[in-house]
């Protein structure tokens, strides 16, 4: 009975291959196939040998016209992808329209070649018996007599008893003599196994455990509970930085690990710290493993395969580690799920929060999500009773929540100071250094000045590349564009007027380390950026040289923001913090409430009272205010609020499509051609779709390509994925798309 293969083409970039071909099975291959292996198929005209992935297999097929082809070989002995595995990438296929060439690459570790996925676990020699008992004890019987078969009854007696012994051990502690295991191999007594092994999993270090807090065993016991009755469901953990959410996060693992199953832990990239993994590794040993960007093709295929043989129970990682082969998952942890690292920026453009719920509906766990400044899309699910949520009030121990001074700087300016750090912010800091404590300043940009201008004619320079304006870098002395890197020497005279009045604006990293070294350099200090921790290690050195109090006044970019824990940094300062509130993103207030608190988390974690000082010049904004008071719920009903008002998610849903060129005419004409075909659908039909623009993107140039976007909002995600892909496809069919680019998002998190 002929067999039949449902097969993906691995290198399919066009939609024409994206699509499922049929396969015949020959009877030779017909045991060795299975759903998620890889395989060798002739493809096309020529029948060149193609990778492609099974992803069913079928008994019969319809009659055909044409010459159905036969798979031309396995390429490795397991299936690459699990059942699970292939559920999740047909997910992506229907949910976010991407393509299942793509999805796939997504879900297997990078760096595979036609060759077999080779890696394995240690495998080691085993001895055992060849034949039943009976057969060899009359084997035994027939021999005893001759004189030197004492020494292969040994081994027999051993193996009658042991069942089988290592190779290796034998050969060092038994002191068998290799030649009568010879014989014995020879008369097929007994046979010699190769079998991978499994390390042997470190016990659960259960001293190493806290004893919760009540909110914190309230919370613990509830996520038991629903990890006991093995259905699936969405839980949100609510609580300030230092509230404990990571000890409950061990307990739960705990409890997973010790019924058997696996936990995945994501993190946003930057923000695990080594401080998190050893609070990990202290109580799981060597069960749990770690992902990361910088990991070579080979560490991951590796990790990917101990996932498979169940030789690790934990993994924490960036988003793509949903992903991961575990069989028996039974818990996924989104920790700061607000971060929009959760959001892939390349195709396929899924969400890690997404994708976790899909495979714990699939396969009936938990997800818990938790951040002390949730989504919005999270929050209005909680009031929905969608998610169930357990609230952390408390910090643990003495550590009490930082008290919050506002420094207006339209005052400082007004007043006379016109540096970048206001009086308060600046005496807070002397004060808390001489103290013996230290201090971390958050600053949105890198670099030294964030623009230059002249006095004489206002101009601004800008990238010649890009619509975005230069930033000075005062270790290279130059121009740098963020956007696409490129770099150019500070001109001695404006090339707007020709004037030599040239001054340099606002204030980045750089700027900041600058000045404050001027007047506190004996404390040691430190600066994060993308620019200081290019190198491989160059993070953790950094924070390694403020935890050792090397350093004790820390500089940084968002990145110092999140997730570090250090008992001594009793003041946070926050330099700029209205710069991404005036963003053109309807999330900006959301983003920036976000980033400030998490940053203001970093203050007053030991038993020292914390102080976080905010520079802004728009102290009134609700943002700020609401910060200011303490009042988050506020803040978030409000803005809840204001997004219903304008129909903006989590209330409605995105499609974006961006249309990019060198030519900012026919990149016009194109898009006001798409944006044709959405208002005419839009009219048809029942649902209602609401289109915004065309207008340029936020940055409307682009290494010499003109940006252009179309934004179309509807309550219905369903239909507006069909819709959103049904108008651009007939939009493609009838314009010339050859000298521009296309892009399309589904619940795209910026805007830019
Ligand atoms: P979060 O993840 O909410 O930031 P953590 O779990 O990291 O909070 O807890 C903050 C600090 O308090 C950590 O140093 C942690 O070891 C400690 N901690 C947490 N829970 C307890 C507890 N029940 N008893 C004592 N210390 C605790
Ligand atoms: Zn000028
Ligand atoms: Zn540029």
């Amino acid at each position: 009975m002929p067999k039949y293969a449902e097969v993906i083409i691995n290198f399919a970039t066009t939609t024409e291959i994206d699509r499922i071909f049929t396969y015949e099975i020959k009877p030779l291959l017909m045991d060795k196939i299975q759903i998620g292996h890889r395989v060798k198929v002739p493809f096309g005209r020529y029948n060149a040998l193609q990778i492609g992935y099974v992803i069913g297999i079928l008994d019969e097929i319809e009659h055909t016209d044409y010459e159905v082809k036969a798979i031309y070989d396995r390429v490795d002995e397991r299936p690459l992808m699990s059942k699970n595995q292939l559920d999740m990438a047909k997910f992506m296929v229907a949910y976010y329209g991407t393509s299942f060439a793509a999805s796939i690459d997504a879900i297997v570790p990078s760096g595979l070649t036609s060759k077999p996925f080779e890696t394995r676990l240690e495998t080691q020699e085993y001895m055992v018996l060849n034949r039943d008992t009976d057969k060899v004890q009359s084997y035994i019987h027939q021999n005893s007599h001759k004189k030197s078969f004492s020494k292969q009854k040994e081994i027999l007696d051993y193996l009658l008893i042991h069942k089988k012994v290592l190779v290796k051990a034998a050969q060092t502690f038994q002191d068998w003599s290799m030649s009568s295991v010879k014989t014995l191999r020879q008369n097929e007594m007994i046979q010699l196994l190769k079998q991978e092994i499994k390390q042997s999993p470190d016990p659960i270090n259960h001293q190493a455990f806290k004893v919760l807090t009540k909110e914190q065993l309230v919370a613990k016991d509830k996520i038991i509970n629903a990890l006991q009755a093995r259905s699936y469901q969405t839980m949100f953990l609510d609580g300030v930085t230092g509230s404990g959410k990571t000890e409950i996060f061990l307990y739960a693992i705990q409890e997973v690990i010790e019924k058997g199953g696996c936990a995945i832990v994501l993190v946003p990239e930057i923000a695990l710290t080594r401080q998190t993994l050893q609070r990990f590794e202290e109580r799981f040993g060597n069960r749990v493993a770690l992902t990361h960007s910088r990991m070579t093709p080979k560490e991951r295929q590796r990790l990917y395969m101990r996932a498979q043989m169940g030789d690790v129970a934990v993994i924490i990682g960036p988003r793509s580690a949903v992903f991961m082969p575990f069989e028996n998952l039974r818990l996924i942890i989104v920790d700061e799920e607000h971060e929009s690292t959760y959001k892939s920026e390349n195709a396929p453009k899924y969400h890690a929060v997404d994708m976790a719920q899909m495979r714990m509906q699939r396969e009936q766990g938990i997800v818990l999500l938790a951040s002390a400044t949730p989504s919005m899309e999270t929050y209005q699910k909680c009031l929905d009773g969608e998610y169930e949520k357990l609230t952390l009030t408390q910090r643990i121990g003495e550590a009490e929540l930082p008290e919050v001074v506002i420094a207006d700087m339209r005052l400082e300016l007004k007043t006379g100071n016109n540096q970048v750090i206001s009086r308060v912010l600046f005496e807070a800091i002397g004060e808390t250094l001489t103290k013996g404590k230290q201090v971390m300043l958050l600053i949105n940009r890198r670099g030294h000045s964030t623009f230059i201008n002249c006095r004489s004619c206002g101009h601004v320079i800008k990238c010649n590349h890009c619509d975005v304006s230069m930033t000075y870098h005062l270790s290279s002395r130059q121009l740098e564009c963020h956007h696409c890197g490129k770099t150019e020497p500070v001109p001695e005279t404006c090339p707007a007027c020709g004037s030599k009045h040239i001054r340099f604006f606002g204030s980045g990293t750089e700027k900041v380390e600058q000045y404050l070294r001027e007047h506190f350099s004996e404390y040691g200090i430190g600066r994060m950026d993308l620019d200081t921790t290019t190198g491989k290690e160059g993070h953790s050195k950094i924070l390694e040289a403020f935890e050792k109090r090397e350093t004790n006044l820390l500089i940084g970019t968002q990145m110092i923001a999140k997730g570090h824990d250090f008992k001594d940094v009793t003041l946070v300062g926050i330099i700029s913090a209205d710069m991404s509130l005036y963003m053109q993103d309807f999330r900006s207030n959301e983003k920036t409430f976000q980033l400030i608190t998490q940053a203001m988390g970093r203050a007053g974690r030991g038993s020292a009272k914390g102080k976080v000082i905010i520079q802004t010049y728009s102290p009134d904004h609700i943002v700020i205010e609401k910060i200011k008071n303490n009042q988050s719920k506020l803040f978030y009903d409000q803005e809840i609020k204001n997004r219903q008002l304008m129909g903006y998610p989590p209330f409605t849903h995105i499609f974006t499509v961006l249309i990019t060129g060198k030519n900012e005419e026919e990149v016009i004409r194109a898009i006001q051609h798409a944006a044709q075909y959405y208002r005419h659908y839009s009219k048809k039909g029942k649902a209602a779709f609401r289109v915004i623009g065309p207008s340029t993107a936020v940055i409307g140039k682009l290494i010499d390509e003109y940006r252009w976007r179309i934004i179309i909002l509807s309550e219905d995600r369903e239909k507006l994925l069909i819709y959103g892909k049904y108008c651009l496809q007939k939009f493609k069919t009838m314009f010339n798309t050859s000298n521009i680019k296309i892009q399309w998002d589904m619940d795209p998190l910026s805007m830019m």
